[in-house]
């Protein structure tokens, strides 16, 4: 049966968005392969009233409620490729007949790709950290590295330096320019040169960041600026248009998620320069509202 969207990545902003078309009584199948980008970290934070609780709790706790929704389907799987135009698109999932639908979310969101040093990726998420607001809090103070990946990364610096006593790894990175280095001495942030070989534990559950020169460093914890991609080529091969932001490149949409090809939306990570958890659901609930309104005005409903 053609459905009225098909959601391509069932996170924070593609369940926020089938929310809103389920309380609308449209059919709409969400296809998930299960792997949302927070799924490292055991505790989320910056969620109103959901402080503390896991990011996979949060969407088994969100699909729940929505299968109770009798227009909504659940596809567990990865749609691997989608074709057609506004209201006949069709969406290729592995091991399934393809899926026909008139509009199409894309919220697969991004994957942070970490520089290759030993101890980094098991880290994930636990002591190695994205983001100050969501992770900070918990550290408590005390010593936090930095790890420079880019030039951004002497900013991050500046801003961690909040949350702690902050040591900006320079990595082989260029040394950052006069006026930043002025705000890293106001922000009390030390600079620590040198190429870093690995991290391994330190004394008292901290981390311990060793540099190729031998010396040492322990740390509550280290933030690092990961390399982001959008996951999957589906919005380059639809045609949407794509834009560059300091995060990497993002499908660029309108105020209603709407992306430059009639009848596909795109929200999330994928397409916000700078995510969370409460920003991508917002986006999503626009765009769950973009498409029903598109499917009660610019269709044939
Ligand atoms: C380690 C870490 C901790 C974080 N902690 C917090 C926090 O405490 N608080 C906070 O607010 N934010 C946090 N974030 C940010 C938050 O995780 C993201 O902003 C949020 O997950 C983005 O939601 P999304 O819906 O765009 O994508 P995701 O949550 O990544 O969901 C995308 C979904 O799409 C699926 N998918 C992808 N491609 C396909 C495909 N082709 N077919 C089918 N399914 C597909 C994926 O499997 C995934 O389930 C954290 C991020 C990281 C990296």
């Amino acid at each position: 049966m053609q459905q009225d969207a098909v959601i391509i990545g069932g996170g924070f902003a593609g369940l926020s968005a089938a929310y809103i078309l389920a309380r609308a009584r449209r059919h709409v199948t969400i296809i998930d392969s299960g792997t949302p980008r927070n799924r490292f970290a055991a505790h989320s934070h910056g969620v109103l009233a959901l402080d503390g609780k896991s990011g996979l709790e949060i969407l088994a706790d969100a699909r729940a409620q929505l299968a109770a929704y009798p227009t909504v389907t659940f596809l567990n799987g990865e749609a691997h490729a989608a074709q057609g135009t506004i209201d006949d698109f069709h969406v290729d999932v592995a091991g399934h007949e393809p899926i026909t639908t008139r509009r199409l979310l894309l919220s697969g969101g991004i994957e942070d790709r970490l520089p290759d040093i030993p101890g980094l990726t098991e880290r994930w998420g636990k002591t190695v950290l994205h983001c100050p607001y969501c992770h900070g809090y918990e550290i408590g103070g005390g010593p936090i590295g930095v790890l420079s990946t880019q030039p951004m990364s002497a900013h991050q610096a500046a801003v961690v330096a909040d949350w702690g006593d902050v040591t900006l790894f320079t990595n082989g990175m260029p040394e950052p320019d006069e006026e930043t280095l002025a705000l890293l001495e106001r922000r009390k942030v030390s600079l620590q040169p040198g190429t870093v070989d690995v991290i391994e534990a330190g004394t008292c559950d901290r981390l311990r960041v060793r540099l190729k020169n031998g010396r040492t460093f322990d740390v509550k914890a280290l933030f690092v600026a990961a390399d982001l991609h959008r996951r999957g080529t589906i919005a380059e091969s639809l045609g949407c248009t794509l834009t560059e932001t300091p995060a990497g490149m993002i499908i660029a949409t309108d105020t209603v998620k709407a992306t430059s090809v009639a009848g596909v939306y795109a929200a999330g990570d994928n397409a916000r320069a700078f995510g969370n958890i409460t920003l991508v659901s917002a986006d999503g609930v626009m765009a769950g509202l973009g498409m029903h309104q598109s499917l009660m005005f610019s269709g044939h409903s």
